[in-house]
């Protein structure tokens, strides 16, 4: 049996376990929230869980799943909109407090290959993972493999352009598929429009403006509310065409969909599926190819990461 640490280390949330990576069993696990975003905290707290989930150093190694930009495999994050970094050694950090046994992901690769090895599409060689939850991420197994691109930020669906010049993005730029359907972002504009006047029944909803989320908008639009239903209209049009396109152009068997706002909007997803399925090239979802939502939930993140690190699967 081969033991490994996997850790998801999200804009929101950090969770970890000891994992049995070639049963994909994991025992106890453990979540925290991310308070505070400076990158020794955030070492220190992931330490903590590691000692936590795996007090006798069981393990072969710590796989750490990371919400942000990786550079190769030099372990720096050049980019984490999320956590508002730039040029963070964050693997030297973490090999200072656990170990050298430590390697670092991009959070939504280890989300992909832990749905690949062990959940939504166990078996399936060719898959595309995206999720929409602080952030927008995507991960792709090729092949049965990971697919990192050449330097390591293959599947950055949530930096792909859908509005030349458009809204600012967390990562710097301008008009990213994130700054329009992500959590933080959806939030963000809702809460400054409605306080800018924009009449909705989401208000009443989320008992206050600064209550307003993905989940209350998304009860709003379906309720048939004017100003959510415009706003789910936008996001999801553009995300049903960014998914369409990246359909088409991968060829994939199987698309996992998962993320905090994409399993609490049922509505938002309805239409972009719909939206998705109208604008995809369609022989490539004619025959073999389908839709699934993410069936590991929290935990496919800290399976992949445990599964890259040890080794098994390559
Ligand atoms: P992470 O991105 O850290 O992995 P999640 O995937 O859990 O975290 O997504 C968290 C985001 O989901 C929050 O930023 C928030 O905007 C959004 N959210 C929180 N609660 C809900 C809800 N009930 N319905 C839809 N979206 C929600
Ligand atoms: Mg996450
Ligand atoms: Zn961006």
């Amino acid at each position: 049996m081969t033991l490994a640490v996997g850790v998801d280390l999200g804009g929101t949330n950090i969770r970890a376990a000891l994992i049995d990576v070639e049963g994909g069993r994991e025992t106890g696990d453990v979540k925290a929230p991310v308070q505070n975003k400076n990158p020794e905290a955030v070492a220190d707290l992931v330490a903590k869980l590691v000692a936590e989930v795996d007090p006798d150093k069981k393990r072969v190694g710590v796989g750490v799943g990371f919400a942000g930009m990786l550079r190769g495999w030099t372990g720096v994050v050049v980019n984490s909109p999320n956590f508002g970094w730039r040029e963070v050694p964050l693997r030297a950090l973490l090999r200072d407090r656990i170990g050298e046994r430590t390697e670092l992901y991009n959070d939504l690769n280890a989300i992909a290959f832990g749905e690949a090895k062990y959940g939504g599409a166990k078996n399936i060689a060719d898959v595309l993972c995206v999720y929409v939850g602080t952030g927008v991420g995507g991960g792709l197994v090729l092949d049965g493999k990971l697919y990192i691109g050449s330097t390591h930020l293959a599947g950055e669906i949530g930096h792909t352009k859908v509005v030349p010049n458009g809204r600012l993005c967390g990562c710097g730029q301008r008009g990213c598929l994130e700054a329009y359907v992500s959590g933080v972002h959806l939030q963000a504009r809702a809460q400054e429009e409605l306080h800018a006047g924009k009449q909705s029944s989401v208000i009443a909803l989320a008992k206050s403006i600064d209550n307003v989320h993905a989940g209350f908008l998304d009860q709003a639009a379906s309720a048939g509310d004017a100003y959510a239903s415009e706003l789910w209209n936008e996001a999801s049009g553009l995300l049903g065409l960014v998914l369409a396109n990246a359909v088409t152009l991968i060829n994939p068997q199987r698309l996992v969909m998962g993320g905090g706002v994409w399993q609490g909007a049922p509505e938002l997803k309805r239409r972009t599926l719909d939206v998705m399925r109208s604008l995809a090239n369609k022989p490539s979802i004619d025959s073999g190819f389908s839709v699934s939502d993410t069936l590991l939930g929290d935990s496919a993140g800290r399976l992949g990461a445990a599964a890259l690190v040890s080794g098994v699967f390559s």
